[in-house]
């Protein structure tokens, strides 16, 4: 079915098993094409050279051409001129995006055997069909998994050696019989750095494990209120130390479709940093109402804000709109990129509004709503 040519050699459709039609994309311009426009006649040579494979559908859905790579990369049948997609090639997905009658354009992974393919599907204009460009992925996704084992196995073997020191540390200031009093303002100093540490190996580990995630946590409907709940317990000590109010102002009819553990990370990061960027004695407040389909909750907090300049860079990983503060506010650079990724993982979006001085709102868009009686 392949026909894989002698490497460095073109690839046209005289190759010996190369289904028949493939010369109408990707011969070169030959007799057969005399007269054509060169321009045509380049686009086909162009097309055939193409490492990417390519497939054509006419107006009425029925494939017109496509090129030698598209061979290699999936099943096609000997003859597919002239047949429907799914005649040509039996991949539903592929033949779905291809359907006449759609306008829009397409983009989805896809493996066939040990390949990871991505496949891209656009109109090419009225009356003229679709064309669908098929990539070879799997050395982009297998160099992507190797980086992504190796921070996690870096970030992994990291961690032990941190939370020793930091445990010896904490055992120290514990006995003030251990220690001279020149040494506690050093053992404090290496506390808090071996903490620092053993914070961003697991923000490390975690966006490592979200990157790696093949297919997205299953969802439930969770009561949210329960979730914000367990939330402010897990961040008391946090907000008690910075003279920070926490309040929740959200029915417990509020329900979102959600996984429990992503959840309580995103609100976590999200409560987190509304401690940490505001001044003692402010607030921060959890607000959820239902929307359409869905639920809006805000995390908002009365503290230092941020500059709209930043707002779209927040999200990155490791970027900091003041380093020295967000430093010695305990911050990795690490949160904000983990919460996109849980909201994605849920289909939920996340967005920022604020101003330096006048505090911020952060807003997760996710489906859920409101039920009559007691939640689920
Ligand atoms: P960090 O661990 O440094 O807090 P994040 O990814 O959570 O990293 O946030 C990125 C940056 O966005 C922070 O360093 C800070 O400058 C800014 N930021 C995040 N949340 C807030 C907030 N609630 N108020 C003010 N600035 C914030």
């Amino acid at each position: 079915m392949t026909g894989r040519p002698p490497s460095g050699a073109p690839v046209f459709g005289s190759v010996s098993g190369a289904p028949s039609g493939v010369a109408a994309a990707a011969g070169p311009p030959t007799p057969a094409v005399e007269g054509v426009d060169a321009d045509a006649a380049l686009a086909k040579v162009i097309v055939g050279l193409s490492p990417n494979g390519v497939l054509v559908t006419d107006a009425s859905g029925l494939v017109r051409t496509f090129n030698q790579a598209l061979c290699r990369m999936v099943p096609l049948v000997p003859d597919p001129i002239g047949r429907t997609p799914i005649d040509a090639l039996p991949i539903p997905a592929i033949a779905e995006a291809l359907s006449p009658g759609r306008t829009d354009e397409a983009e989805f992974p896809l493996h066939v055997g040990r390949i990871d393919l991505l496949v891209r599907v656009v109109p090419l204009g009225a009356g003229l069909g679709r064309l669908c460009v098929v990539q070879d992925v799997s050395r982009l996704r297998q160099a992507e998994r190797y980086r992504q084992e190796f921070v996690a196995n870096v970030s992994h073997e990291l961690r032990t050696p941190a939370t020793a020191i930091a445990g010896f540390a904490e055992t120290l200031l514990h006995d003030p019989e251990l220690l001279a009093p020149p040494a506690v303002r050093m053992v404090e100093t290496i506390l808090r750095n071996s903490r620092r540490l053993t914070d961003l190996f697991d923000d490390l580990l975690q966006l490592a494990r979200l990157d790696a995630m093949d297919t997205p946590p299953p969802l439930q409907e969770l009561a949210l209120k329960a979730v914000v709940d367990e939330v402010f317990d897990k961040h008391a000590a946090q907000a008690v130390e910075r003279r920070i109010r926490l309040v929740a102002s959200l029915s417990d009819t509020i329900w979102v479709l959600a996984h429990r553990e992503a959840m309580q990370h995103l609100l976590g990061n999200l409560v987190s940093n509304g401690i940490k960027y505001t001044e003692a004695g402010g607030e921060v407040q959890v607000r959820a109402r239902p929307r359409h389909a869905g639920v809006i909750i805000e995390v908002i907090d009365n503290g230092i804000g941020i500059d709209p300049t930043h707002h779209e860079r927040i999200f990155e990983r490791f970027y900091r709109v003041d380093r020295g503060r967000a430093r010695s506010a305990g911050g990795t650079g690490l949160g904000l990129a983990i919460v996109k990724h849980l909201a994605k993982s849920m289909k939920a979006t996340v967005e920022v509004r604020s101003r330096p001085g006048r505090g911020s709102t952060f807003r997760v868009w996710i489906r859920g709503g409101e039920s009559g009686g007691a939640s689920a």
